[in-house]
């Protein structure tokens, strides 16, 4: 598994591409870039970092495509990491929601109560 450093990716010909698994986020990664600030030996496998895209708490993952092959840069181990990482996203958002949707309802209890009430 030793063709997934930087190095060895340009080497290979192979092209990356990023997504993130929240706000599907997705682009070609500048390989030479990160050759030149990680170094060659840099492995692109497991390597799993948080979206930088506004507020988003994804996790992104990276793809090599070498012709019409793609193969996940994950090892069973990262991909469950991606997926543990997936659940809690998950769950952080539906308490985000229901935080969300208990603010609203409150607000409009203080304020637009009987403005509702008349509605109808
Ligand atoms: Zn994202």
């Amino acid at each position: 598994m030793n063709r997934t450093t930087v190095g060895s990716l340009i080497e290979g010909g192979a092209r990356v591409t990023r997504s993130c698994q929240w706000c599907k986020d997705f682009g070609e990664v500048d390989l030479q870039r990160i050759e030149r600030e990680r170094g060659a030996d840099f492995s692109m496998l497991d390597h799993l970092p948080l979206c930088t895209n506004g507020d988003c708490k994804g996790m992104i993952c990276f793809q090599a495509h070498r012709g019409m092959r793609a193969q996940w840069l994950m090892t069973p181990e990262g991909q469950a990491r991606f997926q543990a990482h997936s659940d809690w996203l998950f769950q952080a958002n539906i308490i985000e929601r229901r935080r969300q949707a208990q603010k609203q309802r409150r607000a409009a209890f203080s304020t637009g109560g009987t403005k509702a009430a008349s509605a109808d």
